[in-house]
């Protein structure tokens, strides 16, 4: 029997009802996906009975690795008494009170039900605010799948390289042409490029759509003087600032915006806030939020959603953020910097041609010998692709799920010595790679 036989086989079950075998096109398959039986704190037991260091945690989502007990014991207890209702419960204000008491930028929030539907109520938010219809966004970032959010996200080089200006294109087939004629692409960390597309499309820009350490643009630190740019010019021209932390939430106890020194006029967010259930939010500026409603006028923007701030996702999420304490995020900052100077130190030791970016509990390994600076820099060719694809492999092998080109990420489940074992699988997949 192979290692992955109970894989192989479900995956040929998975192949008769699902389009090519998987629900998401997400899900890596090299060449079977990795089917999970149960997960247990930061490891998973897959199908054939392998027990892997998870580095994925569900796209970053599960903070606290898996099965985690608060989240268990909120959830079991509110099964007893009723998963969902048409009326408001406690639950989502006791959420609701703990997010804006950290997070300044949230003074109101809505909850939905993914970070895709958290991005896309705050665009319309803040279309309906400005009375505009277009949205400015870096190329390569990921942000859902609503058109204006996607629009731009698989950029790649063209028969004579990169446009020095990014033009949108409809991601997809058949997606009208009107959706790429508002929006506006922006090169990460290039300060010039920004001020000039967005006083050039002003009149037609609702939003900056900022995710300030873009993960699938190469989870690259955003230079200071790119930010101040960016809300200089914003406030200047009357854009909303609409910061994207579905991920990056979890760099800290205020979230990503507070961190890299972003004044949002909206976030949205998920992942970590739903406990590992389903959850989105959109939070922003009262004055803003009220395009949702308030007590004494009509809403410019009816947003309701038959399992908007279920009670499951609501207790669960406050069980997994109440353990998020400013300690609990300064050991896994301590603990990402420790892997990251590691993961560098490995490479400089063999003048490798690999580098590391990331912050707090995120990473992720580029096989890129400089330090990517944007998107373009991050942009894998055929050959790194292939040397991308062999280090996946080799960690799997070595019991380590590390995603394939995303973020990989730490949870409050890790202590030191999963930091070693990740470093010694770096350290023999580096060695094999100078030997061969
Ligand atoms: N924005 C960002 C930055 C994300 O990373 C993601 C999910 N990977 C989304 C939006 C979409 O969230 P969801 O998958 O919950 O719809």
């Amino acid at each position: 029997r192979s290692a992955r036989s109970n894989s192989k086989h479900l995956f040929s079950r998975a192949k008769a009802v699902f389009p090519d075998g998987t629900t998401r096109a997400t899900v890596e398959k090299d060449p079977v996906p990795v089917y999970v039986q149960r997960g247990e704190g930061a490891y998973l037991v897959d199908a054939d009975g392998n027990r892997l260091l998870d580095l994925n945690n569900n796209f970053t989502t599960l903070i606290h690795g898996h099965a985690f007990a608060p989240v268990n014991e909120a959830v079991v207890d509110l099964l007893r008494r009723g998963t969902c209702f048409a009326n408001p419960t406690e639950h989502e204000i006791a959420l609701a009170e703990l997010l804006t008491a950290r997070i300044p930028a949230i003074e109101r929030i809505r909850f939905v039900n993914s970070g895709t539907e958290a991005v896309m109520f705050a665009i319309k938010a803040a279309r309906a605010f400005t009375g505009r219809p277009g949205v400015a966004r870096i190329e390569g970032a990921y942000h859902g799948a609503y058109d204006w959010a996607e629009a731009g996200q698989a950029i790649s080089p063209g028969k004579h390289g990169w446009e020095t200006t990014p033009i949108a294109t409809p991601t997809y087939r058949g997606t009208p042409t009107s959706v790429a004629e508002d929006v506006h692409l922006l090169r990460f960390n290039d300060v010039e490029g920004l001020v000039k597309r967005l006083s050039a499309m002003s009149e037609r820009i609702a939003c900056v759509l900022i995710d300030p350490m873009p993960s699938r643009a190469g989870l690259i630190h955003p230079e200071p003087a790119f930010l101040e740019a960016l809300s200089a010019t914003a406030r200047k021209y009357g854009i909303l600032i609409v910061a994207d932390e579905v991920l990056n939430l979890r760099q800290g106890y205020a979230g990503a915006s507070m961190r890299y020194g972003v004044k949002p006029d909206l976030i949205a967010a998920g992942k970590i806030i739903g406990g590992g259930f389903p959850i989105g939010a959109i939070g922003g500026r009262e004055g803003v939020m009220r395009v949702f409603g308030a007590e004494d006028t009509m809403p410019l923007l009816p947003q309701g959603g038959t399992f908007s701030a279920n009670p499951v996702s609501m207790v669960a999420g406050r069980a997994a953020m109440e353990a998020m304490t400013p300690e609990a995020f300064d050991r896994l900052e301590g603990m990402g910097e420790r892997l990251r100077r590691g993961l560098k130190a490995s490479i400089v030791r063999r003048d490798a041609p690999f580098s590391v970016t990331g912050a707090a509990s995120l990473f992720r390994i580029h096989p890129k010998r400089v330090t990517p600076v944007e998107y373009r820099d991050a942009h894998l060719d055929a050959t790194e692709a292939l040397l991308m694809r062999k280090m996946t492999r080799h960690f799997l092998e070595q019991g380590i799920l590390l995603p394939y080109g995303a973020a990989a990420c730490l949870s409050t489940a890790m202590v030191d010595n999963e930091i070693d074992l990740i470093l010694r699988a770096f350290d023999d997949f580096l060695d094999a790679e100078s030997q061969s």
